[in-house]
């Protein structure tokens, strides 16, 4: 039997070995909780600085009922974890945040899209594509240029194209192997900017300020913030947040990255049920950061202060750019933070950095 808050001592699950789960960790730990790490990956980045790593498969019966039996609370750092895993933890009596619904969501652009629209939080006009009949029917409606992607297990840009003319639609559909599909309009939007918002066991809700994201080939580039945003469209933001939060009855961190169209009109782009690759800026630049917020959301404690006490520029470092640490260790105003990942391959994330810049 789990009670909560839980106190420190106990242990914590996290699904998934990757650099989040590694943050994760390393924020559990100094909260005092002990963690134990499930990822078929030996050696995992998360592993490493965790009391243990059980190495298994995501959906293997006797790891997952061996983590539930561990571990008094168990959350995850990636939104591919099979659905029907946590769901064996929560028969298994387990303690899981967030719930099985926020994962279902998350993990198909469909019900996702379906889910925001439902509690307000506007996405840009889409179509369901389950056949070229359908692909060609949306592209009538939604117009060209418009964005195929794959329903499901697409992240950084993979499994999408763009179609620029009813003529590319068979090749686009093929392109993306013929599986389930969305079909996006396409969003004119000025820039691109994420809410990084919480969720405590007791409905609780606690926003940070916005950040300013720039992608590069698909990927995260950098994150500003606090963003200079005016107040419509801070309000806006974290009137977005809390929609989703409550509608899915969410406990944890969550990632809700978005369109800024201007003049306070924003759109949902997509949202993460987990701590966030454009939230990494507040372990500098808050008190409480977004890993020591899922941590403490999790547990059942309070939601800590997410007021920003410094301005900063978090950089991903990626495949051999994590070379730069020896150049940014005597840099006064750069953080770093390395994975300890030990292969550099070209476009994996290896480490960030924050540049820290008084407000
Ligand atoms: P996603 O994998 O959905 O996060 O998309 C990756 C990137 O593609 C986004 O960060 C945007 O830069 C761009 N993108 C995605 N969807 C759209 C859209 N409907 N309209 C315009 N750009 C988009």
């Amino acid at each position: 039997m789990t009670t909560l808050p839980l106190p420190p001592g106990s242990t914590i699950g996290i699904l998934g070995g990757g650099q989040l789960g590694r943050m994760l960790s390393q924020a559990a730990s100094r909260l005092g909780f002990n963690v134990v790490i499930l990822d078929p990956e030996e050696n995992s980045p998360a592993g490493r600085v965790s009391q243990g790593q059980i190495i298994a498969a995501y959906d293997d019966l006797t790891a997952l009922g061996v983590l539930g039996q561990t571990c008094q609370a168990v959350t995850f750092e990636f939104e591919n974890v099979p659905a029907s895993s946590v769901e064996r933890l929560v028969r298994g009596g387990a303690v899981v945040a967030p719930g099985p619904r926020a994962l279902a969501v998350a993990q198909d652009r469909v019900e996702e899209k379906t889910f925001l629209n439902g509690v307000g939080a506007t996405t840009v006009d889409f179509a369901q594509v389950d056949n070229l009949d359908d692909l060609l029917a949306g592209l009538e409606r939604l117009g060209t240029p418009a964005l195929l992607k794959t329903r499901r297990e697409g992240y950084d840009g993979k499994g999408q194209v763009w179609i620029r003319s009813a003529e590319m639609a068979a090749d686009a559909w093929s392109s993306i192997g013929e599986r389930p599909a969305i079909l996006e309009a396409r969003a004119d939007f000025t820039r691109e900017l994420s809410v990084i918002a919480a969720r405590g066991r007791d409905g609780e809700i606690a926003v940070y300020p916005l950040g300013e994201n720039v992608h590069a080939g698909g990927v995260l580039k950098t994150t500003t913030a606090p963003a200079q945003v005016d107040l419509k469209t801070s309000d806006r933001a974290a009137a977005i947040a809390r929609a989703i939060l409550d509608g899915l009855d969410y406990v944890g961190v969550l990632g809700v990255e978005l369109f800024d169209l201007g003049d306070g009109v924003l759109l949902v782009n997509e949202i993460a049920p987990r701590v966030h690759n454009t939230g990494h800026w507040t372990q500098d630049g808050c008190v409480c950061d977004q890993f020591e917020q899922h941590i403490r959301a999790v547990a059942g404690w309070p939601l800590g202060p997410t007021t920003a006490h410094f301005q900063v520029e978090m950089t991903n470092l990626l495949g051999d750019e994590v070379d730069q640490w020896r150049h940014l260790a005597s840099a006064p105003d750069a953080r770093l933070h390395l994975y300890g990942k030990a292969e550099a391959r070209p476009g994996r994330k290896m480490a960030h950095v924050n540049r820290v810049k008084s407000l």
